[in-house]
């Protein structure tokens, strides 16, 4: 399997190098060159598997010849025993004909665990065999950095580094980044705000000399293989309550657009589905753009539910090329047009041909707390505000009562206790697995929010001997 690019310029790349290079040259985003099918019968056959070999099928069509690797076996294998449920993506059922899928079973409790802890392994299973390394920056606001530190930490192959703005995460979320021991895991408070560890990132990837010495990379969610490990759980959800000969809808809490476009991979490759319904909070750009085709940035503003809080949801690049039938230059003329203006419209035939697949809605925080309030009173169920929204959204808009309902948990309640607190006055409990993390030691280092100091350091200690790769001189 080739990938192109959405803005249609950059080489197309087999896998191990989309892996490896994240965004495309030209600004795009890497897809597929076709979309595989499974037919009823492959479906049929996935029923009963356990999750690691369903995904290692489900990604063979993608992965090229990596799919009849035994490495690649054992390390599906391997990343998804850690989880905390046999199942690793359990079904919880809420209702008669209404279910959770319950994405909270990896190591920092949120859906993205899925995708990241494969994607660690993966990086240096391939980086290893090329006898090359690289270092992963990142700014995070809480979520993304602990799911990344937990992916790649005790990787040979791998440092990382996480700047976070010092004193103004949780201390869950904090405690999660600073209490992993693994030499190669730096955790950088910054002194300045999220925005500030964002500017610092981005500086960094403009720093060409820096950027190319220290082989810097990302894990964010354009990267395509974290798309193709979360569509693993789509087809897992619908086979267990009936797929290939029963439809499903999918309710799913979204923010860039990654994990609802992995459920659209999974369409495209034959699961039947009956809908994806995107639920977003007061940050909602693409329920008004699927109102009324047009995509307009607002200011964001903050939420119940943070890790949603997004304007520009960056894969959804992914499905307006799609949209237009992979015409890459209409795609690149919408993006350059929103980066310009931030107003980006679809003309009406072309929403028309997305309506029969998406709807979407959103909540605000008041409707979430209620959310969470309802579904605690009705199955004595705790959920965290991201799923909430998803659940209301999804009972709203879904099709048909006839259609089983699937709303994505994408985070465990006690990531973000106070909002369950103030719904059901009950405070979550962190798994048992996770009990000890207010006894564990922190690390974390102090740095100031200057751009030279934070550079220095990470030349400092990352593993990549900088100067050797091109023989240059410091
Ligand atoms: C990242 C995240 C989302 C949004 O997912 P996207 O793939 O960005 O749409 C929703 N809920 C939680 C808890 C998250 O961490």
């Amino acid at each position: 399997m080739r990938y192109v690019s959405t803005r249609g310029t950059a080489p197309a790349l087999e896998f191990e190098d989309v892996l490896l290079a994240g965004l495309a040259r030209d600004g795009g985003l890497y897809v597929p060159e076709t979309w595989p099918a499974l037919d009823a019968a492959a479906i049929r056959a996935f029923a009963g598997l356990p999750y690691a070999e369903l995904a290692r099928r489900i990604m063979a069509p993608f992965v090229g010849r990596l799919a009849d690797d035994p490495a690649f076996a054992a390390l599906l294998a391997d990343t998804y025993a850690k989880f905390g449920h046999p199942a690793v993506a359990p079904l919880a059922q809420l209702a008669p004909n209404d279910w959770l899928l319950d994405l909270t079973q990896g190591p920092t409790l949120a859906f993205k665990d899925y995708a990241l802890q494969f994607l660690g392994r993966l990086f240096d299973l391939v980086l290893a065999r090329r006898g090359a390394r690289i270092t992963i920056v990142g700014a995070t606001s809480g979520d993304t950095g602990s799911a990344a530190i937990e992916a790649c930490r005790d990787r040979g192959a791998v440092d990382v580094f996480i700047l976070f703005p010092n004193g103004r995460v949780s201390e869950v979320q904090r405690r999660q980044m600073t209490t992993v021991p693994s030499a190669n895991i730096h955790c950088l408070a910054i002194d300045g705000t999220f925005d500030d560890c964002q500017a610092l990132v981005k500086a960094m990837f403009n720093d060409a000399p820096f950027r190319d010495a220290l082989g810097l990379s990302a894990v964010n969610s354009i990267n395509w293989a974290r798309i193709m490990a979360q569509t693993v759980y789509y087809v897992a959800a619908a086979v267990a309550l009936g797929a290939p000969d029963r439809r499903v809808a999918f309710s799913v809490p979204t923010g860039n657009f990654g994990n609802v476009f992995a459920g659209y991979v999974a369409a495209r490759m034959g699961l039947p589905v009956e809908r994806f319904i995107v639920a977003t909070n007061r940050n909602d750009i693409l329920a008004r753009f699927y109102a009324s085709g047009t995509m307009a940035t607002a200011a964001v503003e903050p939420s119940l539910s943070p890790s949603m809080d997004i304007q520009v949801s960056s894969n959804f690049e992914r499905l307006l090329f799609d949209l237009y039938e992979r015409d890459a230059r209409v795609v690149t003329q919408k993006m350059a047009g929103f980066a310009a203006g931030g107003v980006l419209t679809a003309e009406r035939e072309r929403l028309a041909a997305a309506r029969p697949l998406f709807v979407a809605g959103r909540r605000d925080d008041e409707e979430t707390t209620a959310a969470i309030a309802a579904v605690w009173r009705e199955t004595g169920m705790l959920i965290d505000p991201h799923t909430a929204i998803g659940v209301a959204v999804g009972r709203a808009e879904r099709p048909d009562p006839s259609v089983p309902l699937v709303a994505l948990a994408t985070a465990h309640p006690a990531k973000f206790p106070d909002a369950v607190v103030r719904a059901t006055g009950i405070r979550p409990e962190l798994p048992p697995r996770l009990g000890d993390l207010f006894e564990r030691p922190e690390r974390v280092t102090v740095v100031a929010n200057d751009l030279r100091a934070v550079e220095h350091l990470i030349r400092d200690r990352a593993r990549i001997r900088i100067g050797a790769r091109a023989g240059r001189k410091e």
